[in-house]
């Protein structure tokens, strides 16, 4: 009797602990918005967010979505002063590229893409010498100077209409082979992966042993992918596409339960936005902790002290507007 009322009473004080916690972490939450609201204001600032981010930053945010898609958002703001970008460097230097008279902000410095960092301008220039005359098509996953050494960019959204319009049988694309391969399928063409074997880490640990097991709990579930998948994850999914588009099928399909192959930000979207359906991640872990670096603190932090500008050199800059607006012909 003595050990039970014990043990109750621990129980008890580890809720009240817990309860706490939870109301302090909500109520600092809270605090900080309310901060962050009132500095963008005082500074004429946007805040866009990736999908991927985490939910607080997605809620605070002024525009959610995928990249390119944010750096239009910001291009129509022109009242606008500073745009601070949630996400990783290379989105956030699109932005700059496309708003030159606007201040840019990364809220954290060290997020970065990995599969950005996989291209470097010698291999483009490298892969040009050995295909001359192939036109080089660049994914917006890529830093600025690379996208200089490009004839266009692309993103996931729209690789197959850009990879179309080119009057050339063979493309050279990077740096993502699954996107390249995705590519390649819709379009017919040959398109060679620059490097062999760029990749994302974090779409790279979705396998199809994930989705049997997803199946099996939820056997109404339609399987959405993104192209950055492995083929045999693009091979099984019912709807293969961006963020964008995944978020646009999630809300028009007849289906009510979904199983996604992308990274885990996406979720609080698709479920906000579709708040009578039903999204399961195909695998738990699949989390990109470059994008998750952005906190409400490092947000709060980077806009007060307007730190971490976001710098491209002109000449890299000057080309890779060419290149992204090139692709904004496209589509
Ligand atoms: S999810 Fe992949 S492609 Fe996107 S930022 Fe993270 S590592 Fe880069």
């Amino acid at each position: 009797m003595f050990i039970l009322s014990c043990f109750r009473v621990k129980a008890y004080i580890l809720t009240c602990s817990l309860v706490f916690l939870q109301t302090y972490r909500r109520n600092t939450m809270s605090d900080l918005t309310a901060k962050i609201q009132k500095l963008k204001k005082e500074k004429n600032a946007i805040i866009l967010a990736h999908n991927y981010q985490r939910a607080e930053i997605q809620d605070i945010a002024d525009y959610v979505g995928d990249s390119i898609e944010l750096s239009r958002k910001a291009m129509h703001e022109e009242d606008a002063k500073i745009i601070v970008f949630c996400a990783v460097d290379f989105m956030a230097q699109s932005a700059a590229i496309l708003n030159p008279t606007k201040k840019v902000l990364l809220p954290t410095l060290g997020a970065r893409c990995p599969m950005a960092q996989m291209l470097t301008t010698d291999e483009i220039k490298r892969a040009k010498k050995k295909y001359p005359g192939a036109p080089v098509v660049l994914y917006v996953n890529t830093l600025a100077e690379a996208k200089a050494e490009c004839d266009v960019c692309c993103t996931s959204a729209n690789v197959v209409e850009v990879v179309n319009s080119l009057n050339s049988e063979t493309v050279l694309f990077g740096p993502d082979r699954n996107l390249a391969k995705y590519a390649a399928h819709k379009t017919g063409k040959k398109v060679i992966s620059i490097p062999e074997h760029g990749f994302c880490p974090t779409h790279l640990l979705f396998q199809p042993e994930d989705v049997t097991v997803q199946k099996q709990q939820h056997p109404k579930a339609e399987v959405m992918a993104h192209p950055e998948c492995s083929m045999e994850m693009q091979k099984i999914a019912d709807f293969i596409g961006s963020t964008s588009k995944m978020c646009r099928y999630a809300k028009e399909a007849d289906a009510t339960e979904f199983i996604v192959g992308t990274e885990d930000g996406i979720l609080h979207r698709l479920r906000k936005e579709n708040p009578t359906k039903r999204f399961y991640l195909a695998y738990e872990g699949a989390v990109c902790p470059n994008m998750k670096l952005t906190t409400l603190d490092r947000l709060y932090a980077s806009l007060k002290e307007e730190k971490h500008i976001v710098k491209v050199p002109k000449n890299a800059s000057a080309k890779a507007r060419r290149s992204l607006e090139r692709m904004f012909l496209v589509n």
